[in-house]
């Protein structure tokens, strides 16, 4: 049995279904908690999405249990955007942005990390 196997997740979700690979995915980084795809309708050059394999529906269901899976997320985020073509700090740089709850703006209910960066304009954001 292989780690997402063991892994909480929601048979519904479209997010838990990439990190599985029930459904294709342009795949930025992998490990077995963590999982980063190309967002498949980008609002900037660069524009990937970092997730927990673990389902997560947001940051509102984040507690002191998750503390160490967000850190190792947070820690991924310099080393992934530089190798996705943002620009160097401090002239390039990236956005972050999640999303969380109706209010927030969140469609897909799987926490999930935004990072966008390169060249501007954008598209948004
Ligand atoms: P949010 O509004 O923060 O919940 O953002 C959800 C994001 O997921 C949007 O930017 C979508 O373009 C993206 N998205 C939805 N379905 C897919 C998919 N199958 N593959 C990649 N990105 C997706
Ligand atoms: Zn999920």
């Amino acid at each position: 049995m292989n780690a997402i196997n063991e892994t909480p997740h929601d048979p519904n979700c479209i997010f838990c279904k990439i990190a599985a690979k029930q459904i294709p995915s342009g795949v930025v980084y992998e490990d077995e908690e963590i999982f980063a795809f190309h967002d498949i309708n980008p609002w900037a050059p660069v524009h990937f999405l970092l997730i927990p394999k673990m389902h997560i529906p947001s940051m509102a269901h984040v507690g002191p249990d998750h503390a160490a899976l967000l850190g190792r997320m947070m820690a991924l985020v310099p080393k992934l955007a530089l190798e996705q073509g943002c620009n160097p700090y401090p002239e390039g740089g990236y956005r972050m942005v999640t999303n969380t709850g109706r209010e927030g703006g969140q469609e897909v209910q799987h926490l999930h990390f935004h990072v966008m960066g390169g060249p501007r304009p954008w598209l948004r954001g």
